[in-house]
């Protein structure tokens, strides 16, 4: 360890505590980064990620704030700069993946205004003012990774606001690469299929048929691992993607191709 790609980058991970974001927080800190690994209520599972980061001699630190109330991202980066710094890291940041986010499955007739302006706050506004404010902090040169979701290539009727969110994702990825490329900072989204995480429990885990119907929507015939997923965030993060910007990069095992 600390002799990998990104030995001397220090990396963000929004919730980083379980699922993609516990892999890509992983899979970063393995190739040499600093990772920070944000959670929102779950302190014990982001601790733990902290905890097999350095077991295999990896650097990490585990940092708390709820995402989608106001002055989220006022709160995450004062914790996130006080341990950067405890941590001995430089000021400032080369790696920004913004995946944290909820799902509610509710169709255009079962979302009320409440599960609307949640699922838009956490997934749309949170990384919105997360990189707003990010972008002081981030290194000529560095990395914003977002995680967008297939449902803004497919339609998913079930989950038609999530969708939209991610959806506005995918313009901010766009667009944000325009406005930032004079810095030779890439903006790039990653846009996961079905993965095996806590928010697709119920459905993998809950009846085999679910299980069934996800597998069979990838051409490559499973349902996705958190690691596949990880592993296409950690490309985007390393100098191997530097001529790759503002582009959506499908991690879905080819679904519903
Ligand atoms: P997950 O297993 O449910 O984990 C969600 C993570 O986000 C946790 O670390 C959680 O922290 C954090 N989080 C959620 N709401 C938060 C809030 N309000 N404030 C602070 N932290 C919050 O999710 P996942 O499946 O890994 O999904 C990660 C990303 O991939 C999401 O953007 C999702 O939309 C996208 N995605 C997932 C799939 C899939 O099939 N799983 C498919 C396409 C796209 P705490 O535990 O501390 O709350």
């Amino acid at each position: 360890m600390g002799m990998g790609s990104l030995t001397g980058k220090t990396a963000l991970v929004t919730g980083g505590s379980r699922g993609i974001g516990r892999a890509a927080a992983e899979r970063l800190a393995k190739e040499g980064a600093l990772v920070a690994v944000h959670y929102g209520r779950n302190e014990a599972a982001a601790e733990e990620v902290v905890k097999a980061i350095r077991a295999e001699g990896g650097a990490a630190f585990a940092v708390k704030a709820e995402l989608g109330v106001h002055g989220d991202a006022e709160t995450l980066w004062s914790e996130f700069d006080r341990q950067a710094l405890d941590h001995g890291a430089a000021a400032g940041l080369d790696i920004l993946v913004n995946n944290a986010g909820v799902a509610p499955r509710a169709s255009i007739e079962e979302t009320t205004r409440e599960v609307f302006d949640e699922v838009f706050a956490v997934n749309v506004r949170a990384p919105f003012f997360l990189t707003q404010q990010g972008l002081k902090r981030l290194r000529d040169g560095g990395r914003i990774i977002n995680v967008s979701s297939g449902t803004a290539r497919i339609a998913v009727p079930d989950a038609l606001a999530y969708s939209m969110t991610k959806g506005a994702v995918e313009i901010l990825t766009r667009t944000l690469a325009q406005a930032v490329g004079s810095r030779g900072i890439t903006v790039n989204a990653v846009s996961p299929g079905i993965t095996d995480t806590d928010m697709t429990a119920g459905m993998l885990h809950g009846d085999p048929a679910g299980a069934r119907m996800a597998a069979d929507m990838s051409a490559l015939g499973r349902v996705g691992q958190p690691g596949d997923v990880a592993d296409v965030i950690a490309f985007l993060a390393s100098d191997a993607s530097r001529w790759v910007t503002g582009q959506v990069v499908d991690a879905s095992g080819g679904s519903r191709l």
